[in-house]
C-alpha cells in the first residue's frame, strides 16, 4: 500500500460543459473571479446576485453572461451541473452547498473546503489543451507558482498545434504503422517544423510541413536556432530561447554565456562550448560554421547559444550564411544586447528628449584609421555610442573622439559584468576612459556609453572612473 500522502483525495477530471449551466451565486470579488475562471470555458454562466458590486456588474454587461438579480432562491440552481457559492456569507453559503447537494448537483464553497465537493485548480489554457493545478487546499500561492512555471513552458500556440494536430490524426494512422514510425512522426510535429511555424503564426506553413513529414517518413530534418542568451542573467533569456533550449540535442555556445543559461537546456543535450574569448580561440569561425552545417545536416535540433543578442556583434551573419548554403533550416531569436542590460543597470535613457535621438552600436575598433567613420560623427551630434569589446581601445577611443571635436566633459558609463550579481559600475567623462584600460581587475566583459544622455544616469551605485586614475599616480608618486 502506498502512505496516505499519495493517494490524491481530490481527483482530477475534465468535465464537459460546452453549453451546460453552470450557477454562480454571490455579488463581490469572489463571484467575480470564478466567473472570470468559467467564462474561459463554453459553458453557460449564470449569476445569481440581487446587489452586484460595480466590477461584477460590469463583468457580467460586458460579458453577456445572464445576470438573475434576485435574492437566491433553490430554484436558481435547477438545471444546473455545477453550481458555485461564493457569496461571502457562511451562513448562505451553506445553504446554497446543501441545497445544490440536494439535487444532486456538484458544488464549490470559496475558501470553505468542508462545503465543497470539488475544487477548482489554476489552469494554463492553451485550448483545447489544458493543464490544470490542484492543491487540495495546501495553498492558492503554490498553485499559482507551480502554474506561472508550466505556462511558460508551453508555447502560446500549443493550442493551435493540437488542433492541427487532430486534423491529421486519421491520415497519420492510415499512413504510418503503428510504433516507432508514428511516435517519431508526432515527436517532429510537436516538436520540428509544424510546431516552429505555429509559433510564429504561419497556419499554412506548419500545415504543409506537417504534410511532408507526413509524405517523407524519413530521418528528422536538422534545425539550428541562433539564440540570444542574454547579458548574462539566467531572467533574462526570453521565453522562446528557454522553450528552444528545453527541446534541443545539441547546445553549441560561446565562452561568455555563462553555465547557469547553458544548464537551462535540457539535461540530455549534448553540450559543446566553442569558445571564443578574448585571446583564447578554441575554434575558428569557419570550424564554428562547418560544426552546425554537420550537425544540421545529422537531423539535429541545435541550439546556438550567442551572448547577448545573436545579431550584434556575434559572427550569426556568416552562420547564417554557411547554413543558407548547406540549405539547413535556421531561425533567430534575438536576446537583450550588453548595451540594453548595461543601460538598464545604471538606469539610463539612452534616448532623451532634446538631447539624444539616435544611437549607435559599435566595436571601436575601427577608429584606428586615419579618418573619423561616420559614427564618430553621430556621435559627436549627440548620439549615445555603446562600445562592445571596446576595453582594450578605451584610450583610442577618447583621444579620436575629442580629437574630432567631442567635449572632453561628455559623460560615460561602464559596466562590467552587465545584468550579474557581480556587475561593476563606473562614471566619468570621457576624458577619464583612458583610466579604464589601466584597469587589470576588471576581468568581466565591459560595456561603455558615451554621450549626453549618459548624465541622465543613476550614479548612485557606482564609482568615479578618474579616482583610480588618481590612485595609481598617488601611489606611483608615494614609491617614487
Ligand atoms: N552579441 C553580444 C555582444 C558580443 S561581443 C551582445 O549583443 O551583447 C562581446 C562584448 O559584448 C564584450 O566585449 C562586451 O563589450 C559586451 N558584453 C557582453 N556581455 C556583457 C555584460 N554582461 N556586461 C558588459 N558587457 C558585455
Amino acid at each position: 500500500m502506498l502512505p496516505e500522502t499519495t493517494k490524491l483525495n481530490a481527483f482530477p477530471v475534465f468535465m464537459r460543459v460546452e453549453d451546460a449551466l453552470v450557477v454562480i451565486v454571490g455579488n463581490g470579488g469572489e463571484a467575480l473571479a470564478k466567473a472570470r475562471l468559467l467564462s474561459q470555458s463554453s459553458a453557460a454562466l449564470k449569476i445569481v446576485a440581487d446587489d452586484p458590486d460595480a466590477p461584477l456588474a460590469a463583468w457580467i454587461a460586458a460579458h453577456g453572461a445572464k445576470h438573475v438579480a434576485e435574492a437566491y432562491a433553490p430554484h436558481h440552481l435547477e438545471g444546473a451541473v455545477l453550481v458555485f457559492a461564493a457569496s461571502g456569507d457562511a451562513a448562505l453559503d451553506k445553504r446554497i452547498s446543501s441545497d445544490a447537494r440536494a439535487k444532486n448537483i456538484p458544488v464549490n464553497a470559496v475558501d470553505r473546503p468542508e462545503l465543497c465537493d470539488f475544487f477548482t485548480p489554476a489552469i494554463v489554457n492553451r485550448a483545447p489543451v489544458c493543464v490544470a493545478v490542484g492543491t487540495e487546499g495546501a495553498g492558492p500561492v503554490l498553485s499559482q507558482l507551480i502554474r506561472a512555471k508550466i505556462d511558460r513552458m508551453l508555447a502560446p500556440s500549443l493550442g493551435g498545434l493540437a488542433v492541427l494536430a487532430a486534423s491529421f490524426r486519421d491520415a497519420a494512422e492510415r499512413l504510418l504503422p503503428k510504433g516507432s514510425a508514428r511516435r517519431r512522426f508526432w515527436n517532429d510535429f510537436f516538436e520540428g517544423a509544424p510546431a516552429r511555424a505555429l509559433e510564429i503564426g504561419h497556419l499554412a506553413e506548419a500545415h504543409e510541413a506537417a504534410a511532408e513529414l507526413l509524405a517523407r517518413r524519413t530521418a528528422a530534418q536538422g534545425h539550428i536556432a541562433l539564440v540570444g542568451a542574454g547579458p548574462g542573467a539566467e531572467d533574462l533569456l526570453t521565453l522562446r530561447a528557454q522553450r528552444l533550449l528545453m527541446q534541443a540535442d545539441v547546445i553549441v555556445h560561446d565562452a561568455l554565456v555563462p553555465e547557469a543559461v547553458v544548464a537551462m537546456g535540457r539535461r540530455d543535450a549534448e553540450r559543446l562550448p566553442v569558445g571564443k574569448r578574448k585571446g583564447c580561440h578554441s575554434k575558428s569561425q569557419a570550424e564554428i560554421n562547418e560544426l552546425l552545417v554537420s550537425l544540421g545536416r545529422e537531423g539535429k535540433r541545435v541550439v546556438r547559444l550567442k551572448s547577448g543578442d545573436p545579431l550584434v556583434f556575434g559572427r550569426a551573419g556568416e552562420e547564417m550564411q554557411a547554413l543558407r548554403d548547406a540549405d539547413i533550416s535556421y531561425e533567430v531569436v534575438p536576446g537583450v544586447t550588453a548595451a540594453f542590460a548595461a543601460a538598464a543597470d545604471f538606469e539610463l535613457p539612452l534616448t532623451l528628449r532634446g538631447v539624444a535621438s539616435s544611437m549607435v552600436f559599435t566595436t571601436g575598433h575601427d577608429l584606428k584609421g586615419g579618418t573619423l567613420p561616420d559614427w564618430g560623427k553621430l556621435a559627436i551630434s549627440g548620439a549615445t555610442v555603446a562600445v562592445y569589446m571596446g576595453r582594450s581601445v578605451a584610450a583610442e577611443v577618447a583621444s579620436r573622439l575629442i580629437e574630432a571635436g567631442l567635449s572632453p566633459d561628455t559623460a560615460v558609463a561602464v559596466v562590467e559584468n552587465a545584468s550579474l550579481g557581480d556587475r561593476r559600475l563606473f562614471h566619468g567623462t570621457i576624458a577619464d576612459l583612458p583610466a579604464l584600460e589601466g584597469r587589470d581587475e576588471l576581468t568581466g566583459p565591459v560595456m561603455t556609453l558615451i554621450g549626453d544622455a549618459v548624465a541622465g544616469a543613476n550614479f548612485g551605485k557606482s564609482e568615479p572612473l578618474a579616482a583610480h586614475d588618481r590612485l595609481v599616480a598617488a601611489k606611483q608618486g608615494a614609491d617614487a
